[in-house]
């Protein structure tokens, strides 16, 4: 191995509290700077090697604490040895530290399709009950009339003569201390390894075309504004055999000019008359599934709050459903003729504070309202 003792930690430039994160981190920019085909240092080799040897020790957290706690001598009691020093070639080295990424060209990989984003817009009676709405969606499939093989029907492809059929290419360099091997996408191929005669007519040669596709989607009952559905499977096609994304509907409610809500709750008003708040009296009022009866009591005030149990949304995830809140609005006389003038200014000689029998409730609910 090589003869130095330097200290690992300050072979790759880090602290000796450095994550494991950090340590590949500083290897990969120490690897960069001393690779063979980019440094023009005498030493690089040998700096090299060493760095090599530092990560294997710092990456694994068994080697990692020996060296921390008994250094260099305490490896070697374990019989380590650094396998750096084994490898024949250098972009070997590379692949057994990071897979092909460091320095290779990315290669065509097999990859999920990408997802397709729609939206519908429903009113809240339908976010009540559910509903079903069919969207259309541009979406990517496998070309049917090559299946994907990019090439028309019927015709051959050769394989590709530059990279005989292995859709990469090597490029060996010599370089002061040896031979390096790299690999790149064959060009003349695109790492397919195989030559297309005819390209299919339908794609151009992609394997994939553009499709309408209708799809109906089930929405829920209870389901809430801006809440997205996923259909698993439904969207773009993969790419080489790839799982295919899925299709995300964001639904919208449409604001309803009745009812306001709030969770799983719904809010509304109400409007007494004046003489329907003081007398009582039994109401026929509108819920999202057509009207409802409800019991005024003798003394509604106004800002009271009447709760039609039930008469909400139906809760998403769960059973049974949230209430219709009533706000109680108490309607004025705005003009009088004389003789509901003279009855009301009788009413009046005649109320005294026990009538009203003023309670704290009211003004609670305005100052809760205001705030
Ligand atoms: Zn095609
Ligand atoms: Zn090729």
């Amino acid at each position: 191995m090589a003869g130095s003792e330097h200290d690992y930690y300050e072979l790759l430039g880090v602290r000796r509290d450095a994550s494991e994160s950090e340590i590949k981190k500083a290897f990969r920019s120490v690897a960069r700077e001393l690779h063979p085909d980019v440094s023009e240092e005498p030493d690089a080799e040998e700096r090299f090697k060493e760095a090599v040897e530092a990560y294997e020790v710092l990456s694994k957290p068994e080697t990692r604490e020996v060296y921390d706690r008994f250094g260099r001598a305490g490896l070697r009691s374990g019989g380590f040895q650094p396998t750096g020093v084994d490898f024949g070639s250098l972009s070997d080295l590379f692949s057994a530290f990071f897979g092909d990424d460091l320095f290779a060209p990315p290669t065509a990989r097999r990859q999920r399709g990408a997802d397709v984003a729609a939206q519908v817009e429903i009113d809240l009676a339908e976010a009540a009950s559910g509903a079903k709405r069919d969207v259309t969606l541009s979406v990517e499939i496998v070309c049917r009339r090559c299946e994907g093989s990019m090439m028309e029907p019927g015709s051959s492809s050769t394989r590709c003569q530059t990279c005989a059929g292995e859709g990469v290419v090597q490029q060996i360099s010599r370089s002061f201390f040896g031979q390096v091997v790299r690999r790149h996408v064959c060009p003349s191929c695109g790492g397919s390894g195989t030559i297309i005669e005819h390209p299919c007519e339908t794609c151009s040669g992609s394997g994939r075309e553009s499709v309408e596709r209708e799809l109906e989607v089930e929405i829920p009952a209870g389901i809430h504004d801006r809440q997205p559905i996923r259909i698993s499977g439904e969207g773009h096609a993969g790419v080489l055999g790839g799982q295919a994304g899925d299709v995300y509907v964001l639904v919208r409610v449409r604001r309803d000019e009745r009812f306001a809500r709030e969770g799983d709750d719904l809010v509304s008003m109400i409007e007494l008359t004046m003489t329907q708040a003081a007398l009582g009296d039994r109401l026929t009022v509108p819920t999202l599934e057509g009207e409802a009866e409800i019991d005024v009591e003798p003394g509604t005030q106004p800002g009271a709050v009447l709760t039609l149990r039930g008469k909400g949304m139906p809760r998403l995830d769960g059973f049974g459903r949230g209430d219709l809140r009533l706000l109680v609005n108490v309607l004025i006389p705005r003009r009088l003729d004389e003789e509901q003038r003279r009855v009301l200014e009788q009413f009046q000689a005649s109320a005294d504070a026990a009538a009203y029998d003023r309670d704290e409730g009211f003004f609670k609910r305005l100052r809760a309202r205001l705030k």
